[in-house]
């Protein structure tokens, strides 16, 4: 007897009211390397445009999203429940690197020159970056559209093909995306979309990809490792930060104080590089502290900021927030009532012990703490003691540059809020559990292109030492040479 199963479906929710806004399939294990195979032959056709038939078909793609922004903003809205001014800072800044990656790939990742060295000056050596073939690209939902075109728009321009798993509370944004991207590149299934639960997410790290771009939680990213880990296939990571923001005492408090409340905040705290941890030098904290409370008074959920989009993450800003109460903690704004059903009231909370929770986990909502220090040396010893290595913000007139370099993550804004996310040239990535690899800028292309190196023989080496007629006259003189050119110093 064959039972016949139904093929699985997921609501996906709006989490502003629990309204469905769309139904769509849970892809099996099959389905996903089905998509993977097609991606296969997708991609030999995609590399074989060159840089400049791929150029012409994104800037297609943009120029669609460019001008249909609204309609995706109304779908990224309905899905997390951010306002539609964040929706689309979250789209321009997507249209911005999807720009740049398509501009640049040939200059980042076409021929260039090396330099052959004395002994080879007989060869010219040059070096090019070849697509890696089929990306398969897992996204997370709190910029559902900003934060997977990180990988996609790069993976492509670099002349890959992709497969994107959207997270479960956004999926309507992905099917927006790849049909957009379907309509301006009909040809072949360059952009697949599969959708699902976490399973679906499993299966694409083991159906055949060439490499797994993968953003979300570090307990998540640990998973995708180990699953990648079966077949050797290569993994960049985009996860979770903690990040720290540092006041030096000769910083603009008004301009440090909005940085903070923005960081904090905004999209309901629920941003990767958002700010997590505030460190203030003793002559101005009590200033900056009356500031941002003054500040983020003014901050209202509903208005400002969305509901929190996943409704597990309240406890765990729950839990934050009571931790750092119960362990001496004040909130001076916000607190233990600030949790509501599904928004969450802004919360400061200072004297917060530095091994609590709130200090030490990602909590991912609309609340922070903020510390006092005797000096920037302090301060960096404990922005820097953190698992995390995300990003970082410092302000300050005289020392920024020497605070940023002294901050152990891997991007550093000065005297802004998270400026290094909207400029495209500039890498992005993490270390320890914020992950490692780099989107963006010249490093986020070739991380999804490999090194091809060439060295083409121009004229037959007038010193010949890989073959078996060498001379033992040959190998003396290579050996004064050598100890003449290198035997100094
Ligand atoms: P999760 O780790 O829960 O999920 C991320 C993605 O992985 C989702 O698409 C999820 O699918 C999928 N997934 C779940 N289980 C597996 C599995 N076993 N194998 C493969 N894929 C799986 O993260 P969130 O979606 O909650 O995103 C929030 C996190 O992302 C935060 O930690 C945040 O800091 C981080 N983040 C990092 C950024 C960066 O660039 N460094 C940028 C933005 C966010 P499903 O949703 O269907 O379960």
């Amino acid at each position: 007897m064959t039972t016949v199963h139904a093929p699985a479906t997921f609501d996906s929710l709006n989490p502003a009211t629990d309204a469905v806004v769309g139904t769509y399939a849970v892809h099996s294990a099959e389905q996903v390397e089905a998509a993977v195979a097609r991606a296969k032959e997708a991609a030999d056709w995609w590399a074989s445009l060159g840089f400049a038939g791929r150029a012409e078909r994104l800037g297609r793609w943009r120029a669609a999203i460019a001008r249909r922004m609204s309609e995706l903003c109304a779908v990224v809205g309905e899905e997390t429940g951010k306002p539609a001014g964040d929706a689309q800072l979250e789209v321009v800044l997507a249209i911005e690197h999807l720009a740049w990656a398509a501009k640049n790939a040939r200059k980042v990742l076409g021929p260039r020159r090396r330099m052959p060295g004395l002994l080879l000056s007989n060869q010219a050596a040059s070096v090019e970056y070849h697509p890696l073939g089929v990306i398969g690209v897992i996204g997370p939902w709190n910029y559902p559209v900003y934060t997977p075109l990180g990988s996609v728009s790069y993976a492509l321009a670099a002349g890959n093909a992709v497969v994107f798993k959207p997270s479960e509370y956004t999926p309507g944004v992905g099917k927006w995306l790849v049909d957009t991207f379907a309509e301006a590149v009909p040809e072949r299934p360059v952009l697949q979309l599969v959708t699902g639960l976490g399973e679906t997410g499993a299966a694409l790290t083991r159906a055949g990809v060439d490499k797994i771009a993968f953003t979300g939680s570090a307990a998540t990213g640990k998973k995708v490792m180990a699953a990648a880990a079966e077949t050797l296939t290569p993994v960049v990571i985009e996860a979770g930060g903690k990040d720290p923001l540092l006041v030096d005492e000769d910083a603009d408090l008004d301009a440090a104080a909005d940085a903070t409340v923005w960081g904090a905040f905004s999209n309901a705290g629920q941003t990767c590089a958002g700010v997590e941890r505030v460190y203030v030098h003793q002559r101005v904290y009590d200033e900056f502290v009356a500031k941002v409370v003054d500040k983020a008074r003014r901050v209202e959920p509903g208005r400002d900021y969305g509901p929190m989009t996943m409704p597990a993450q309240l406890d765990v800003v729950r839990r934050h927030i009571e931790d750092a109460l119960a362990r001496g903690g004040k909130a001076l704004l916000g607190g233990k009532d600030a949790v509501g059903a599904r928004f969450v009231e802004p919360t400061v909370l200072v004297d917060v012990p530095e091994d609590s929770a709130a200090v030490r986990e990602e909590t991912f909502g609309p609340t922070v703490t903020i510390a006092k220090v005797a000096d920037m040396d302090e301060a960096v010893a404990k922005a820097n003691d953190s698992t995390y290595g995300l990003g970082s913000t410092v302000f300050s007139k005289q020392r920024g540059m020497e605070l940023a370099r002294r901050l152990r993550t891997g991007q550093t804004a000065i005297n802004a809020p998270l400026s290094f996310a909207g400029i495209a040239s500039l890498p992005f990535g993490g270390l320890g559990d914020s992950g490692f690899g780099r989107i963006h800028g010249p490093e986020g292309l070739r991380e999804f292109a490999r090194p091809k190196a060439i060295a083409r023989q121009r004229f037959p080496a007038p010193i010949a030492l890989t073959t078996f007629a060498r001379s033992k006259t040959t190998e003396a003189l290579v050996g004064k040479l050598i100890a003449k050119l290198h035997g100094r110093g």
